[in-house]
């Protein structure tokens, strides 16, 4: 028996299992010691994020992370249709934004040794005697012409597309009229006349990637919603001709007005975009992973970032917080990324989260982890983080976030360190219930055949994390979290919740740290509670409260 007990109750629990041997599994994870066996020092590490089907739930998604290893020799990158004018002024200002960026990108994916293919759609005349013109014109592209369909996949089908482009997409406010205006490709991104390529044709590039021996290929540019997908040599073609696709996705953009359908800001049109292609086409990577650092955002996005963490083999977490994402960016003008650790209880890969460098620059931070050892440098983003003072939501687990019950060896640095050498150990942040959420875990009691009954404090009825929460409380399939007594003198206990035979448990307060960090805490946080309006209205309240207008980004 594990000392920390599963806490669902068994019948759901039993599917759990099952679902959690399916992901660990089929679904192609890389673990870190395959990674290790096959990752020379000469390979670039790329942080994949995707979302695949549920298996619990066909009609859900779960977001998932893989790390890839990838030979710069075997890569290209392909930089699409970012012309030095486009016919839409908006879009051509983002374009000029988002250059510079890419320029580091492809110089230092060059440097690496990864192939640049230049492709500015319609323009290629301006490139006529090019020496990377030339580079591709070389191979002979007949025979690969046939092989080109750029129709869309198998696999979006069924699929619903998120945004109405029937406008052509012009956010402006005066509306730019379909003229061309495209000659070449914007200055600011530097061609080798050495090593690039240019061409925007499908088969020329099929015929050089078999030449050049390239598997994997990166798309970058614009526009998500037309030319990366669709173009011949766009996400489709490529995923078609066989190769390893990903986007990168804070190197692009979309061509959407935000007046139509599902009428949102023009950037979580891009966000709805990208996860899009996460769940029909390919993963995506970030910049960062060249570059380190932040990943790239355009000035005009002003969104409040939500970074969501999630790390736990219980709770569908990685379901449920990209369900509730989708919420708060279609309903409530949020932008909203993850930080994502393997869905699983142990095993290897279990003590690692990636895409924390989220936190740089988030708004708002929601947990919902459990006992996982980071990395020194990773667990120092979260800590900085929290000593910024920026805000907290910690969901269910997430009072033992940063908790495994021993000491964590460093199996990706040293695979055959002895528990006497401490370099070894990953970071734990045991303290974190005590000094960030202000509870007091200790584990829960048992599974119990009744549901836990939530009342509302006396006298917080008109708190504003309450709105739209019945009086008379709700009820939760959770087994109930012991946290008596409190740690922090600053909670504030809105929620209580009792089963028979027990004193009833704190089972949501707010908290103020040390740090000036505001904080909201809940023990609940069961699949089935996200489908309860209560429990749903409480997280989106603890989301608006948390992000105050101090907070939110002008
Ligand atoms: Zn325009």
């Amino acid at each position: 028996m594990y000392p920390y007990c599963l806490t669902l109750d068994i019948s759901i629990k039993k599917a759990f299992r099952s679902a959690y041997f399916l992901l660990i599994h089929f679904i192609p994870f890389l673990t870190y010691a395959q990674v290790s066996m096959d990752s020379p020092m000469d390979k670039i590490a790329f942080s994949t994020e995707r979302r695949i089907k549920s298996p619990l739930d066909t009609a859900g998604f779960i977001i998932v992370n893989e790390i890839q290893q990838l030979n710069p020799k075997e890569t290209a990158i392909i930089i699409c249709d970012m012309w030095n004018r486009h016919w839409c002024k908006g879009a051509t200002a983002r374009v000029a934004e988002m250059t510079p960026r890419l320029n580091e990108v492809i110089t230092a994916a060059r440097s690496k040794g990864m192939l640049i293919v230049h492709a500015p759609s319609d323009c290629i005349d301006y490139y006529k005697g090019h020496p990377a013109r030339k580079r591709v014109l070389k191979y002979s592209s007949k025979k690969y012409e046939k092989r080109i369909d750029n129709s869309i996949l198998d696999s979006e089908k069924d699929a619903v597309w998120p945004i109405d482009q029937s406008d052509e997409g012009c956010d402006d406010a005066i509306k730019c009229q379909l003229v061309k205006f495209s000659k070449k490709e914007i200055e600011g991104l530097l061609i080798d006349e050495e090593k690039d390529a240019i061409s925007d044709s499908g088969a020329e590039m099929a015929a050089l990637f078999d030449k050049k021996g390239i598997k994997n290929v990166i798309l970058t540019g614009v526009h998500t919603n037309m030319c990366i997908i669709g173009r011949t040599f766009g996400l489709r073609s490529m995923v078609r001709l066989g190769k390893n696709v990903m986007l990168m996705r804070d190197m692009t953009d979309a061509m959407y007005n935000s007046k139509m359908h599902p009428v949102v800001n023009h950037f979580t049109g891009v966000s709805f975009m990208v996860e899009y292609i996460e769940k029909y086409v390919c993963p995506t990577i970030l910049s960062t992973d060249l570059l380190g650092g932040k990943q790239f955002r355009f000035s005009e996005d002003k969104r409040p970032l939500v970074a969501f963490i999630t790390a736990e083999g219980e709770y569908r977490s990685n379901q449920r917080l990209p369900e509730f994402a989708d919420d708060l960016m279609l309903h409530h003008g949020l932008n909203c990324e993850f930080a994502i650790g393997k869905p699983a209880m142990d095993g290897p890969g279990r003590n690692n989260i990636e895409n924390l460098q989220i936190l740089n620059d988030a708004d708002l931070a929601v947990f919902f982890t459990r006992r996982v050892a980071l990395e020194p440098q990773k667990m120092e983003l979260v800590k900085k983080y929290v000593e910024r003072g920026k805000p907290v939501l910690g969901i269910r687990t997430a009072s033992h976030s940063f908790s495994p019950n021993d000491d964590v060896l460093n199996e990706k640095v040293n695979p055959g360190q002895t528990k006497e050498s401490a370099a070894g150990f990953l970071s734990r942040w045991i303290e974190f219930d005590r000094d960030v959420l202000g509870g007091n875990y200790q584990g829960h009691y048992p599974v119990a055949n009744d549901l836990i009954k939530i009342d509302i404090v006396p006298g917080m009825e008109n708190h504003p994390l309450l709105k739209n929460i019945p009086v008379g409380g709700f009820s939760s399939p959770c087994t109930l979290y012991k946290n008596r007594p409190l740690s922090s003198p600053n909670d504030q206990v809105l929620l209580m919740g009792s089963i028979s035979g027990q004193l009833p448990e704190p089972v949501l307060w707010t908290n103020t740290t040390a740090n000036n960090n505001k904080v909201i805490y809940t023990s609940l946080g069961h699949p089935e509670d996200w489908k309860n309006d209560a429990f749903h209205n409480l997280m989106i309240n603890s989301v608006n409260y948390l992000l105050g207008s101090e907070n939110i980004k002008r």
